[in-house]
């Protein structure tokens, strides 16, 4: 049972997420982070990786215990502060792979097949004057992934029908029926479609720059569902400008929600608004999860998914 008013519950929820919220416990809000925190004796936080957790606000609030982030990413989390302070930290892993990894291989074939610009040239009747340009299949390609971890072990096993080769890179090789790569320019270089599945973290912080974009190549495609900072923008936005890669499918950047415009005037990128857990299965299974994380911290229980950082 979780004590009204023991929850303060941090940044903006959609819709669907606050219903799910509100059917199971009764938080306090802090909508705003530079509003007055509402009066409560607040011992956990319930807040989405869309929202950075300041350590500010953690110092006016020397009785929190528990910190529950909606999404598998806690890089908007000061870890080590919690660390330091015995605070527990719970996400939601698993329950948003399906989405995440549907979204990926729809953003593989938008820009593939051209999808958003085919679309445009439909409604915009210009069929009627030319044939729209020819593009890229997907069979025979080989896929790179970074991170082989929930994510892309889903989204492995969701390629693998569409006849392609798979290989990946990250810290330790699986036993996996797929090629392991621990240099990530050797896979780069082997890729005709590199997908980015690792955690934001100092490791991964601009993994890919231009060598890595360079060994890519004219004929190969990025697609990023990681975080923005895992990518070098200012590089990415050389590569796709003087077509050093052939394009990117983007849905996390480095400033969000105000990417950097130069995008915006590409032709080979497909842009969307970190959507990638956003469907509303998934967001209730994140909720949920999140808040049976709350339910197991009141009832003294080990946390169901415990950020182990
Ligand atoms: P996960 O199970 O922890 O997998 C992460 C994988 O990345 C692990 O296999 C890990 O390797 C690997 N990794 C760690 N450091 C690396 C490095 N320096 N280089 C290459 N690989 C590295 O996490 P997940 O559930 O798959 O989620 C992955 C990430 O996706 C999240 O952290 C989040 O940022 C992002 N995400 C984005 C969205 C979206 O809306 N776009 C939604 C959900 C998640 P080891 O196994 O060897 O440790």
């Amino acid at each position: 049972m979780i004590p009204v008013n023991s929850v303060l519950q941090v940044g903006q929820f959609p819709e669907v997420m606050q219903m799910v919220i509100d059917q199971r416990i009764t938080p306090a809000h802090l909508t705003d982070l530079r509003a007055e925190i509402p009066a409560g004796s607040f011992e956990s936080i319930l807040i989405r990786s869309n929202t950075q957790l300041p350590i500010e606000l953690l110092e006016k609030l020397p009785q929190i215990k528990m910190v529950a982030t909606c999404g598998v990413g806690y890089d908007n989390l000061p870890i080590a502060y919690l660390k330091q302070k015995g605070i527990k930290a719970s996400n939601t892993p698993g329950v948003l792979n399906d989405a995440v990894c549907e979204l990926a291989i729809g953003m593989m074939f938008g820009l593939l097949r051209r999808i958003p610009q085919a679309h445009e040239f439909v409604k915009s009747k210009a069929w009627s004057k030319g044939l729209f340009t020819v593009t890229t299949t997907l069979a025979g390609k080989r896929i790179g992934i970074v991170g082989m971890g929930r994510i892309g072990q889903d989204l492995a096993k969701r390629l693998e029908p569409f006849k392609v080769e798979i290989a990946y890179t990250g810290p330790s090789a699986k036993t996996l029926p797929y090629t392991y790569l621990p240099n990530i320019k050797d896979l780069a270089q082997v890729s005709d479609v590199l997908f980015l599945a690792c955690p934001a973290s100092p490791a991964t912080e601009k993994l890919i720059n231009a060598e890595i974009l360079e060994a890519l190549g004219p004929q190969s495609y990025l697609v990023n569902i990681a975080r923005g900072s895992v990518v070098d923008e200012a590089a990415l936005l050389v590569a796709l400008q003087q077509k050093k890669i052939a394009g990117a499918a983007l849905d996390v950047f480095e400033n969000e929600p105000n990417p950097d415009e130069s995008f915006l005037n590409l032709d080979n990128v497909l842009l969307t608004p970190h959507i990638g857990s956003a469907t509303s299965e998934t967001r209730q299974l994140m909720t949920n999860l999140a808040i049976d994380n709350l339910e197991a911290f009141y009832n003294q229980q080990p946390l169901l998914t415990e950020v182990q950082n």
